[in-house]
């Protein structure tokens, strides 16, 4: 429908520059970058987290009003029972794994209970995409939540014209970021990020992708980007977004991104990686650690498990220079 509220869906496994992506498309005239839109009940309404403007979440001037205009302030959200439905979209409370819930999305036929469940969290999250939409005057909402049970959901909204850039990364890159630790930013007490041993990183990576060309094969306007292309020409893989969900831009639209470098913009991602904090010029460099990082079993067991898909990517196995910018 032509008055649909337009959001680009960043979807991947995570550890892949979603953060950078989002921020570098919501600096694009007509786009809104807004972070890991799913988290926004538990990270910016229960914990009161800060938004990417360094404000907290409940001082914001952006999201006070998009909570305005979307429910009439949020006092009138029950963050809980959102955050609760969530988990229920993603299986948080069975012992299934994530990827079963996935049919029940695409089907929600097959249980009248979890099709309620979807029907009612569809309903939040549709009305703060067109709150995000009337407070931005933007034309593009750029959600970088990138799980698959999100995306599967906000890909079957009534009123909202969903669109999938579907962000890959070496899985030998994904696993090497795995294993490290990362501290977390933006939060009062200190916490480590996940990590995954290899073998389970290549697995998750394998299901994930998967499950995303499903998406793409059922007719989901979809994009491709490779984190490695991005890292090494920003610009020119940003106009080719732009370009394939139905914005045209002008040389000066692109002035914030000068070859490897991108002065980020100042938005307001309510979740997401600690770069969502950073302001200034930021230089882009291509994450090639894991090439020494991980040990060579690490590597072959990667290789050994990703390979039915990986090639499609272009990620082969063995030679030291594999990244192209295909
Ligand atoms: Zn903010």
């Amino acid at each position: 429908m032509a008055d649909d509220v337009k959001v680009l869906l960043i979807a991947g496994t995570g550890q892949n520059g979603a953060t950078l992506v989002c921020r570098t498309l919501g600096g694009l005239p007509g786009f809104v970058g807004v972070g890991e839109l799913g988290l926004i009940w538990d990270q910016g309404l229960l914990e009161g987290r800060n938004c990417g403007c360094d404000s907290p979440f409940a001082a914001c001037p952006f999201w006070t009003a998009v909570g305005q205009e979307a429910f009439g302030g949020w006092s009138r959200v029950d963050a809980g029972r959102a955050k609760a439905l969530r988990g229920r979209l993603l299986f948080r409370r069975l012992p299934i794994p994530h990827p079963f819930a996935l049919p029940f999305i695409l089907h929600p036929g097959m249980s009248s209970g979890f099709r309620r469940s979807l029907e009612e969290y569809g309903a939040l999250m549709r009305r703060l995409y067109q709150g995000i939409a009337a407070v931005s005057g933007a034309e593009v909402i750029v959600d970088s939540m990138k799980v698959p049970g999100h995306v599967f959901a906000m890909s079957r909204l009534a009123g909202v014209d969903a669109r999938l850039l579907h962000l890959v990364r070496d899985p030998r890159g994904v696993a090497f970021s795995n294993v490290k630790e990362v501290k977390r930013e933006g939060v009062r007490s200190e916490s480590y990020r996940v990590r995954r041993r290899p073998a389970k990183s290549a697995l998750r990576w394998l299901w994930i992708n998967q499950a995303f060309r499903v998406l793409a094969h059922g007719g989901m306007p979809t994009t491709i980007l490779r984190y490695e292309s991005f890292v090494a020409a920003p610009g020119v893989e940003v106009r080719r977004i732009a370009a394939g969900n139905g914005v045209a831009l002008g040389e000066e639209d692109l002035a914030f991104v000068r070859g490897d470098e991108i002065d980020l913009p100042e938005d307001h991602l309510v979740a997401g990686n600690r770069l969502r904090f950073q302001t200034g010029v930021l230089r882009l460099r291509s994450d090639e650690e894991w090439r020494q990082g991980l040990d060579p079993l690490q590597r072959r067991t990667v290789e050994a498990l990703t390979a039915p898909l990986r090639s499609a990517y272009g990620y082969r196995s063995g030679s030291s220079r594999d990244v192209g910018n295909a």
